[in-house]
């Protein structure tokens, strides 16, 4: 039977998180860290809620999820409305709920945070949304009927299946096109799994399917087929590609073997936890295993990489970052988490060149000083004089972030407006680009990004969409 709490909690329940893994028997495997709250703990966490007239975690939620009428009904054990109300506004609320930074989001911006720690909103999102599917409370997203019009998506990453899923119960027939071999984009081939396992996304593929979402994998668009032709065969077209072009470090030695790109490094990392036989990890090339490794750069990216290289067997592992802990774009939690994994951090630290013969053997690194914060209200770094070392390293990976393919020129469409950052120019509302009934969502839209930035740019497109298509048919009848 399920507690029911009341409210305001939070002066004599302390915050608590579901039970995390200890370090030294995580990372010995891949699985995800966290595990799950049972009934009570959830109402317990949930009832910590105050409730608030104005709730900062929903206006910082890109979502806008309507979390305290969600935990006041998960404290009140009336979760099946929970989940109805959390998934209204989110089509992936259980990848949202492990994978999100809610440190800079929802609890970030908690306002109990202050002195009580905030509600562990994250955990309790997961929490309903496992729930709900154990219930089969989560419901194939079918059509009531067929409108007889189809769309066609470029891009299976969550900004792809988000656009999908809101098209699909509008009735239109969608057909989503990747050059990759399964679907997911980023939350299959980058997060790795020790934060989401890859059958939750398998899950929800099945969902799609299920519901007549078209899949058709290993076609890359631009090279086996043009967006000139999905537009003849499609309504609306989506694209939803995603931003790959891995900034470099240009310093000396950066084309010796050995210094890889992290998604490089993570996309054989994931293929081989899926099952697959890569030629590169196999051979070393993009396998830690006995190595001194060091990623370079900040973000999650990086901590995503220095974490899989703990697993992989390295001998060291170091983190070299140019700014210091508190300016690190990464999410607290997990710098905190690869810490205990035994990764060292080297804040303000630079590497100012590769060094080796053929493969790389040491780094030479500069330590950095914090200058006056630049417009963005960002501190700048500068080098201290005097201040090189040298790391010892055979493999260096380097996450310092992606910025977006010319689209226009891969797609044969300089019709197409990019913003300055090169990412596609779409329209504020209709997520609509310069070519009519070309649509654009997700990273390749807004720069890289998070999953549930994706997932809301996603919904907006299919909102946009459906707008467009219905004007058209109108227009075609006058
Ligand atoms: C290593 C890593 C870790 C991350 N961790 C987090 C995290 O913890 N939390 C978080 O919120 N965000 C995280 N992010 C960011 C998040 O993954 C992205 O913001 C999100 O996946 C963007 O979604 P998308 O749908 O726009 O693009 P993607 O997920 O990149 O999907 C794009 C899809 O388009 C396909 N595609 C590209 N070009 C073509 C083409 N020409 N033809 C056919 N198909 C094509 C690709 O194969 C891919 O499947 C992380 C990113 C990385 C790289």
């Amino acid at each position: 039977m399920a507690t029911k709490m009341s409210l305001l909690a939070f002066v004599d329940q302390a915050q608590q998180l579901p039970e995390t893994r200890v370090a030294v028997v995580r990372k010995q495997d891949y699985k995800e860290i966290y595990g799950n709250f049972d009934s009570h703990m959830a109402a317990v966490q949930a009832s910590r809620c105050s409730q608030c007239g104005v709730p900062f975690c929903q206006i910082h939620c890109p979502l806008g999820n309507n979390i305290p009428d969600w935990l006041k009904l998960t404290a009140e054990g009336r979760l099946e409305e929970a989940y109805e109300v959390s998934s209204a506004t989110n089509t992936f609320p259980e990848i949202c709920g492990r994978i999100c930074p809610q440190d800079r989001l929802c609890e970030g911006n908690c306002v109990i945070e202050k002195g009580f720690e905030s509600v562990t909103i994250g955990s309790i999102e997961k929490y309903i949304t496992e729930t709900a599917f154990q219930m089969g409370w989560v419901k194939t997203p079918k059509p009531a009927h067929e409108n007889g019009m189809s769309v066609g998506i470029i891009g299976a990453g969550p900004a792809g299946l988000s656009a999908a899923e809101a098209l699909r119960r509008k009735g239109y027939a969608v057909h989503i096109y990747d050059r990759y071999d399964r679907v997911g984009g980023l939350l299959i081939y980058g997060i790795p799994e020790f934060k989401l396992e890859k059958h939750i996304v398998e899950r929800r593929r099945a969902l799609l399917e299920k519901a007549g979402i078209l899949f058709h994998l290993n076609i890359e668009i631009g090279r086996q087929t043009t967006l000139e032709a999905l537009r003849s065969q499609h309504s609306a077209v989506l694209i939803a590609t995603g931003v790959y072009k891995a900034r470099e470090m240009d310093i000396p030695g950066n084309a010796l073997a050995g210094v890889t790109p992290a998604l490089d490094y993570l996309t054989a990392s994931n293929r081989v936890c899926l099952g697959d036989t890569v030629k590169e990890y196999e051979s070393g090339a993009l396998n830690a295993r006995d190595k001194h490794v060091v990623v370079i750069g900040g973000g999650d990216t990086a901590m995503d990489c220095v974490r899989t290289a703990v697993r992989q067997g390295a001998k060291k592992v170091t983190c070299l970052y140019r700014r210091d802990r508190t300016n690190m774009p990464g999410s607290a939690r997990e710098v905190k988490n690869a810490e205990d994994e035994g990764v060292e951090f080297l804040w303000l630290s630079a590497p100012k060149a590769f060094i080796g013969t053929q493969k790389i053997e040491n780094i030479l690194a500069t330590k950095m000083r914090l200058t006056a914060p630049d417009r963005s209200g960002r501190q700048n770094v500068t080098a201290l004089g005097n201040a090189e070392f040298t790391l010892k390293a055979d493999m260096a990976i380097a996450a310092l972030g992606y910025d977006a393919d010319n689209v226009p020129t891969a797609f044969g469409a300089p019709e197409l407006h990019v913003s300055p950052s090169g990412t596609l120019a779409v329209n504020a509302v209709s997520q609509m680009t310069s070519l009519p009934g070309v649509f654009a969502a997700g990273d390749i839209a807004r720069g890289a990004s998070l999953v549930v930035w994706a997932i809301k740019d996603g919904r907006d497109a299919a909102e946009g969409i459906h707008t467009w298509v219905k004007t058209q048919s109108i227009d075609q009848e006058v």
